[in-house]
C-alpha cells in the first residue's frame, strides 16, 4: 500500500468533507444523495488510482464481448476496505449509504451468465494479486433496456453513460481497418480492485465517431450500415438480417484488432521478445466472439513482425486459450467467408491459410475451418491454433469431449480439460446481502471472504437452533424487504410469509421458463379446484428475450398473462401471486437472490453449460429445484440429496433422443391429463382475454408440435418434486437445515477457486 493510500484512509472524513466542500461547497448534510454519489464516485475513483497496480512478468488478458459487471461502488468500497467506515460516517451524518448507491446507473456492458462470468474473473483475478485485464467494447446502450406494454415485452436503449462515470479516458487510439476504410479505436479504462489487493483494469474500446444521436428515444431502431456512428452502440445488434450480421463482424474484428495492437503495445514497452510471446501473456478467448484475434495476431506478426507464418502461427497458438459456453448450435458462430471478404478482406487469406493447414493434416470435413458451404466456424480455429479448450462445469466438458467435439478431442485429448464456474463471494454475499454477512462473520469470522471455504465451518452449527433461526429470520427480512421493493417497483404486493420461488436468468426455451409456466397453470387450475396450498407461494421471473427471438417473447407474454390472471383473481390470489420483475439485471438479481426460498435451475439437461445463478442462490441459502445439468450436478454432490431436489431425464437420455429424433411432445400431451389440461389452457377462454391469440397460440402449436427443448419430457416429473419440496418447506426446522448446508457447501463455487484452477493449469502466470 502506498503512503497516500494509507493517508487517503486514516483521514476519509476529513477527506471527504474536504472534497464535497470544493465540490459542492456544502456539508454531508446538506448534501442530496446523488451528490453524495457523485462525491463517493470521485474518492473511489482516486483511491484505486492511488493502489497498486497487480504486477509480475506474465499477464492474463481475458477478452470477451460481454463484461456485466453491475453497478460498482458498493464493490469498489468493500473491495478497499473502506464499505464499513464509509457506512458509519454516512449514519452518523443521518446518510444511508445504500440509498445513496441507488444513483448509480448499471454500465449495460453484458447480456447473461457468460458476461456475468468475465465480471466476477475479473474480480477474482485482481484478488488473487494475478496482473491480467480485461478487453473489451464500450457499448453505449447496452443489450436494450426492457419495459412492459400490453403484456409484452418492448425493447429501449439502455443508457448508462454519464459525464461522471467510471470510464477513465485515456490517449490510446488505434487504427482499424475495414478493407479500404479506417476508423479509430480509442481506449476507455475501468479500474478493477481486487479484494485488499492490487489494481487490474478493464479495457474498453471505442469508436471515436460514435453518435449516439442516430437512436431516436424510445426504440433500438438505427442505420446498421453507418458503422462510424453505430458500431459501439449496441451488444449483439438484431442480426437477422445481413446488414445486422456485417455489424456483428465489424464489431468483432474492432474488438480483437483494438486487443491485439493493445496487448503488442505492452509487451514491446515491457521490451519483451515477441518470439516467447507466450512467456509474458496469455489470451483467454470467452467464447467465439473474441476469435478473430487470432487470425489477427498472426497477420500482425508476419505483415509487421517480419514472421514467417508458421512462426507466427506457432507464437500465437501457444498464446491463446479458449472457453466454451455452450453447446447450444446457434451459439457456436459461424460466418459466411464472403461476410468476412467484405468486412475484413486482409484477415480472409490467413484463415484460409489456417483451414488449409487442417486440411493437410487431415481428412475429416468435421474439424475443418471452412466447410463446403463457405462458412467459417469460429470454434474450429480456436480449437486448432489455441493451446487450451476448457468447458464451464464437469458434466458439460464430458459432453464436449464425448459428443459435440468428440473429432476435436481425439485429436488433441491434451487440449481439454475443465473449469467450473464460480461467483465472486464479495459482490454475491458480503455487498448483497449484509444481514447474512454479519451472521456469518459473527460466528466464523471473516476469513471466508478470501478462502471461501472455511464456510464449512458453519457445518458445526447444523444442530444449534438459535442460528438456525437467525438464518431464517434473515431470509424472512430479505423477503420483506424484497416484498417491499417489489411494491414500490412492479406495483404487485406479495407475502413475505410465502414461499418465494425465483427463475431469473435470460428468456431461452432450454432453460424452460415455459415449463414453470405450466406448473403456476397447474397450481391455478388446483386451487379454482378447491386444492388450496398450506402456505402461499409467490412465484418470480426476471428474463429478457433477444428481439429476434420469437418463441421467447411469446412466453414473456404468457408469463405476463398468468401474472395478469392469477394477481387479479380473488379465488386464488391469497394462495399464489406470479411476478415478472421489469429489467431484470445484476442490481435486481442483487436484491432477489437473498429472499430467494427455491431456486429454478430446471433446464433442459445437457443444454446449461454451467449457470452460475444457480450457485448465487445456493450461497445465499436457497435450495435448488433442478435438473441433472451444469453446475447442478457438482452442487447436488456437494450438499447430498436431503439438501436439493433434482428432477428429470439426464443428459445421456436427452442426447439420444436428439440423435434418434424420436422425442414426440404430442405423445406426452395425449397420454396425461395433468399435461393436458396445462398446455391447453394457454388458449383458454380467461388467457385469451387478457392476452394476444397469435402470440399464445403461437406458442401452443410450438409445445404440441415442436417443442425442441423436451418441456413435456419433464413436465409431471417437475410439478411432482415441486410440490414435494413445497411440502418439506413446513417441516421448519429441516429447511432451515438445508439453507445452512446450502451455504456451508458454496465454497467451491467462489470464482477464486475457479480462477486459481485457470492459472494452476493454463495461464501459470
Ligand atoms: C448470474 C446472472 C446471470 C446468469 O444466470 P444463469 O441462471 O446462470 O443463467 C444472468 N444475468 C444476471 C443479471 C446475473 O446476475
Amino acid at each position: 500500500m502506498t503512503l497516500q493510500r494509507e493517508i487517503l484512509e486514516l483521514k476519509l472524513e476529513d477527506q471527504f468533507s474536504a472534497l464535497i466542500r470544493a465540490k459542492y461547497d456544502k456539508s454531508i448534510e446538506e448534501c442530496s444523495d446523488g451528490e453524495l454519489y457523485y462525491a463517493l464516485l470521485q474518492l473511489t475513483k482516486a483511491m484505486m488510482d492511488a493502489t497498486e497496480p497487480n504486477e509480475g512478468p506474465k499477464k492474463i488478458y481475458y477478452i470477451s464481448a460481454e463484461f456485466l459487471i453491475g453497478k460498482l461502488l458498493s464493490n469498489n468500497l468493500i473491495n478497499l476496505g473502506i464499505y464499513d467506515k464509509l457506512a458509519d460516517i454516512f449514519e452518523k451524518h443521518g446518510k444511508s449509504l445504500s440509498a445513496i448507491e441507488e444513483y448509480e446507473p448499471e454500465p449495460s456492458l453484458g447480456n447473461g451468465g457468460l458476461g456475468r462470468l468475465a465480471a466476477c474473473f475479473l474480480d477474482s483475478i485482481a484478488t488473487l494479486g494475478l496482473p491480467g485485464d480485461g478487453i473489451g467494447l464500450n457499448y453505449h446502450f447496452g443489450l436494450f433496456k426492457q419495459v412492459f406494454k400490453d403484456h409484452k415485452q418492448c425493447t429501449e436503449k439502455n443508457e448508462w453513460i454519464e459525464p461522471e462515470s467510471w470510464l477513465k479516458k485515456t490517449d490510446t487510439v488505434f487504427e482499424i481497418q475495414f478493407g479500404d476504410r479506417k476508423v479509430n479505436s480509442r481506449l476507455y479504462d475501468l479500474d478493477v480492485a481486487g479484494y485488499k489487493s492490487g489494481i487490474n483494469q478493464l479495457h474498453l474500446f471505442d469508436i471515436e465517431t460514435v453518435d449516439e444521436s442516430i437512436v431516436g428515444s424510445g426504440s433500438i431502431d438505427f442505420d446498421k450500415e453507418e458503422i462510424e456512428k453505430n458500431l459501439t452502440l449496441f451488444l449483439y445488434p438484431d442480426d437477422s438480417d445481413e446488414a445486422g450480421n456485417l455489424l456483428r463482424i465489424y464489431q468483432q474484428y474492432f474488438m480483437v484488432s483494438s486487443g491485439a495492437q493493445f496487448i503488442l503495445k505492452e509487451l514491446r514497452e515491457q521490451k519483451n521478445d515477441l518470439r516467447h510471446m507466450y512467456d509474458h501473456a496469455t489470451i483467454q478467448i470467452n467464447d467465439t466472439h473474441p476469435t478473430l484475434i487470432i487470425p489477427e495476431l498472426i497477420r500482425i506478426l508476419v505483415e509487421e513482425k517480419a514472421f514467417t507464418m508458421d512462426e507466427a502461427i506457432e507464437v500465437v497458438s501457444k498464446t491463446c486459450a479458449y472457453t466454451n459456453h455452450t453447446i447450444l448450435a446457434e451459439a457456436l458462430e459461424k460466418w459466411p467467408l464472403a461476410y468476412l471478404e467484405k468486412v475484413v478482406p486482409q484477415l480472409v487469406p490467413y484463415i484460409k491459410e489456417l483451414d488449409r493447414r487442417v486440411r493437410d493434416r487431415f481428412d475429416d470435413e468435421s474439424v475443418y475451418i471452412i466447410d463446403k458451404d463457405n462458412r467459417v466456424h469460429m470454434a474450429h480455429i480456436d480449437i486448432h491454433y489455441g493451446f487450451s479448450v476448457n468447458g464451464v462445469a464437469a458434466i458439460h466438458t464430458e459432453i464436449l469431449k464425448n459428443t459435440e467435439l468428440h473429432q476435436f478431442y481425439r485429436i488433441y485429448p491434451e487440449k481439454f480439460n475443465n473449469k467450473t464456474n464460480g461467483i465472486t463471494f464479495r459482490r454475491w454475499l458480503i455487498s448483497c446481502n449484509r444481514p447474512l454477512t454479519d451472521l456469518i462473520t459473527d460466528r466464523i469470522g471473516m476469513g471466508f471472504a478470501r478462502d471461501a471455504d472455511e464456510l464449512k465451518k458453519l457445518l458445526d452449527f447444523k444442530n444449534d437452533t438459535g442460528f438456525l433461526d437467525a438464518l431464517d429470520e434473515i431470509k424472512h427480512r430479505n423477503k420483506l424487504a424484497l416484498a417491499n421493493f417489489l411494491k414500490e417497483h412492479e406495483n404487485v404486493q406479495v407475502d413475505p410469509d410465502s414461499i418465494f420461488d425465483i427463475q431469473i436468468k435470460r428468456l431461452h426455451e432450454y432453460k424452460r421458463q415455459q415449463m414453470n409456466a405450466l406448473y403456476i397453470i397447474h397450481k391455478y387450475l388446483e386451487i379454482k379446484g378447491g386444492k388450496k396450498p398450506v402456505r402461499p407461494i409467490t412465484f418470480i421471473f426476471g428474463a429478457k428475450a433477444a428481439p429476434a427471438y420469437v418463441i421467447a417473447q411469446d412466453i414473456i407474454h404468457l408469463l405476463l398473462c398468468l401474472s395478469e390472471l392469477v394477481n387479479n383473481d380473488p379465488d386464488v390470489n391469497e394462495h399464489m401471486k406470479v411476478v415478472m420483475v421489469e429489467n431484470y439485471n445484476v442490481t435486481y438479481a442483487e436484491k432477489l437472490i437473498p429472499a430467494c426460498d427455491i431456486s429454478e435451475q430446471i433446464s433442459l439437461a445437457s443444454k446449461e453449460a454451467s449457470g452460475t445463478g444457480n450457485m448465487k442462490f445456493m450461497l445465499n441459502g436457497a435450495v435448488t429445484l433442478g435438473t441433472s445439468d451444469g453446475a447442478n450436478v457438482e452442487i447436488h454432490e456437494l450438499v447430498g440429496d436431503d439438501n436439493i431436489y433434482i428432477f428429470g431425464r439426464k443428459s445421456e437420455e436427452v442426447i439420444d433422443h436428439y440423435a434418434k429424433g424420436d422425442y414426440v411432445s404430442k405423445d406426452f400431451y395425449d397420454r396425461s391429463d395433468v399435461i393436458k389440461e396445462a398446455v391447453d389452457f394457454i388458449i383458454s377462454k380467461p388467457l385469451l382475454a387478457i392476452g394476444d391469440k397469435e402470440n399464445l397460440t403461437r406458442l401452443y402449436q410450438e409445445l404440441l408440435e415442436k417443442d425442441w427443448f423436451m418441456t413435456l419430457l419433464d413436465l409431471e416429473e417437475y410439478i411432482k418434486v415441486k410440490d414435494q419440496a413445497l411440502a418439506d418447506y413446513e417441516d421448519r426446522d429441516s429447511w432451515k437445515r438445508k439453507m445452512l448446508v446450502n451455504i456451508a457447501m458454496a465454497g467451491f463455487f467462489s470464482s477464486d477457486r475457479t480462477i486459481a484452477e485457470y492459472n494452476r493449469d493454463i495461464w501459470k502466470l
